[in-house]
């Protein structure tokens, strides 16, 4: 993305523009960094399989809600393009705490199952919070249990959350410094907001978090080097609350059905247009398009760090194979 301002003036009658260009922000390509990453797991898994090591993962999928059956899906075709075992387990949405607890139980006392992943969300009745601490925390490779958040926060190795962790390596593959730099995270979900921004201060950066209470937000994005916005707000942060040079991060992945709105975030877009008269809806970030124009660097979404999160469960899978048999431990 390019962008340009043109200033006129008159020396002596004579009439000049000065054309004063940008530097083109640069796009992090999550795409490309997934692939790098699930290159990097293969050849590991490949090594393991050396030594007589398949790493193991399962996953746990409640009833039939679609888009996690998609997630699902999508995962365990990763497990099985990278040799990585993957079993799926489907107890009925009428599943009660107890049965999960005791599948759970059965999980992690499965030598062959290396990491456990429970398909958030589940049913209103079911105890999350009670079955994600059930998880054996070696195995937890989507980094929630309450062990892995404090060995985080303490700045021990630990398996962090994985959308969390793929934000650092878009940031480290791409060279973005981080320590010394003022880093403003959007957003303080378990998932994502609390865990990267607990990231960047082990990377040494100066964080501010902000939540829906935060009183005139754009006094604190305005001085972000580093920028994270992950509040499921289609296009909240706008060219007004940003600096220019920015590293901006869209976690956010919003469908937007209306079409006043798509032209609003995507004024000439036509290839937008079209995917929008195809199918209905787009997807939108956190952050409005505009404002990547000013970015030094930024990912788009679609293609930014929703990429990553598979990778990352997929090097998680491998770390917790390798750090449960002793051959290396689990860094963040
Ligand atoms: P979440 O659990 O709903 O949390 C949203 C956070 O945003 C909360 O901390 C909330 O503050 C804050 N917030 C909401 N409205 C706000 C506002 N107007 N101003 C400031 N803060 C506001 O969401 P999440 O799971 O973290 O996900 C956030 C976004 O990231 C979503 O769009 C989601 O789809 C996307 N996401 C993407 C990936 C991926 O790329 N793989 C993974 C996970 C999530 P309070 O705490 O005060 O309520």
């Amino acid at each position: 993305m390019t962008s340009s301002k043109v200033t006129r003036f008159e020396v002596r009658g004579a009439r000049y523009h000065e054309i004063e260009m940008k530097q083109a922000a640069r796009v992090l390509n999550g795409v490309e960094i997934a692939a790098e990453i699930k290159a990097e797991v293969a050849a590991e898994v490949r090594s393991l399989a050396q030594a007589g090591i398949q790493p193991g993962l399962a996953v746990v999928l409640v009833g039939h809600v679609a888009a996690s059956e998609i997630y699902v899906r999508s995962k365990v075709k990763a497990s099985g393009e990278l040799g990585i075992r993957s079993e799926m387990l489907t107890p009925p949405e009428t599943v009660t705490t107890e049965e999960m607890l005791a599948l759970i139980a059965e999980l992690n006392a499965r030598d062959e199952v290396d990491g456990i992943l429970i398909q958030l969300p589940l049913p209103a009745h079911v105890d999350t919070p009670r079955l994600l601490e059930a998880v054996a925390p070696e195995k937890d490779v989507d980094g929630f249990h309450p062990v892995n958040v404090g060995r985080l926060q303490s700045g021990h190795p630990a398996l962090a959350p994985c959308t969390p962790a793929g934000i650092m390596e878009i940031l480290r593959r791409s060279n973005l410094p981080v320590a010394g730099q003022h880093a403003v995270v959007l957003g303080r979900s378990q998932i994502v907001g609390k865990p990267v921004a607990m990231l960047l201060l082990n990377a040494s950066a100066t964080v501010t978090v902000c939540h829906s209470k935060t009183v005139d937000i754009g006094r604190y994005t305005r001085d972000a080097d580093i920028l994270v916005a992950a509040i499921g707000k289609p296009g909240f942060v706008t060219e007004e609350m940003v600096k220019a040079g920015a590293t901006m991060i869209d976690v956010g992945i919003n469908r937007i059905t209306d079409a006043a709105e798509v032209a609003r975030f995507f004024p000439g877009d036509l290839e937008r247009a079209a995917q929008f008269e195809k199918r209905g809806s787009t997807l939108v970030g956190d952050i409005d398009p505009a404002a990547f124009a000013l970015a030094g660097a930024y990912t788009p979404v679609p293609g930014g760090v929703g990429a990553l999160t598979i990778a990352m469960l997929m090097h998680n899978t491998v770390q917790a194979a390798k750090a449960r048999r002793g051959l290396a431990v689990v860094k963040t």
